[in-house]
């Protein structure tokens, strides 16, 4: 089987701890690559693995945060101008990822938002629940609780014979260890240690229900400062930026 690779682009949470870049990981597998996230410096962390940004076909955006979304107008201008694409790029996310991916592209690049891209941008909004194949991809798209009335994906994804569960960001919820269960990589936030919060993850709930994951590999990822400052002694994988996983 060809390998699948998955390069973590981005380890840190929205505050950038320890100047780590916000959420972001490439996953290129057989016929296909594409981005799980696109935080603000995603293109920063491409280009500082000497990693051609032409290559994302597709970008699945879990929810619609800046840590998590707010890269994709740098892409765009670098499609437009530093590397000009012609194929088109798609963007699947939650209800309302193509209106709030527009407006941002107005606030932050307003003339240019109002010209024809020299590519096709198309969008696929996520239904929950309903598994679907994106540019040879299988999504299954999961509910997670992490915002009060907007909707938060964790995915679950199938690529060149390999499962992928990223929780995307989350609060804990059961839905974790159905979804990790007989993958072959698990991406989970880690965002705190010592505070425990609804609508995020802290290392000592996810080291209790560690083996229940039933997933060959979890790397924690989105680490935030608490996590950071015990680094040198948690069993639990942590992510790094620029770290590659082969699957
Ligand atoms: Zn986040
Ligand atoms: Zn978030």
């Amino acid at each position: 089987m060809e390998p699948v690779r998955v390069t973590f682009l981005g380890s840190g949470d929205s505050f950038s701890s320890s100047g780590r870049h916000q959420a972001g990981y490439l996953v290129q597998g057989p016929g296909t690559s594409f981005l799980l996230d696109c935080g603000a410096n995603t293109l920063t962390g491409m280009k500082q693995l000497l990693i051609d940004p032409a290559v994302v076909d597709l970008v699945l955006i879990s929810h619609l945060h800046g840590d998590h979304f707010a890269g994709l107008p740098f892409l765009f201008l670098q499609y437009t101008y530093d590397n000009p694409r012609q194929r088109p790029l798609r963007i699947a996310g939650p209800p309302g990822t193509e209106e709030r991916v527009w407006s941002l592209f107005r606030a932050t690049y307003k003339e240019l938002s109002t010209k024809p891209l020299p590519f096709k941008l198309a969008f696929t909004e996520l239904a929950l629940a309903a598994p679907v194949e994106i540019d040879g991809v299988h999504v299954e798209p999961f509910h997670v609780p992490h915002q009060e009335k907007e909707i938060s994906l964790g995915f679950r994804v199938a690529v060149g014979g390999r499962w992928i569960c990223y929780s995307g960001d989350t609060g804990w919820t059961e839905e974790l260890i159905t979804r990790a269960r007989g993958t072959d990589l698990f991406i989970c936030e880690c965002c705190y240690f010592e505070s425990r919060q609804p609508f995020h993850l802290d290392y000592p709930r996810i080291a209790e229900h560690r083996a229940a994951f039933g997933t060959k590999r979890l790397i924690l990822t989105h680490l935030g400062r608490e996590v950071l400052a015990r680094r040198g002694e948690l069993e639990i994988e942590l992510a790094s930026d620029g770290l590659v996983v082969e699957l």
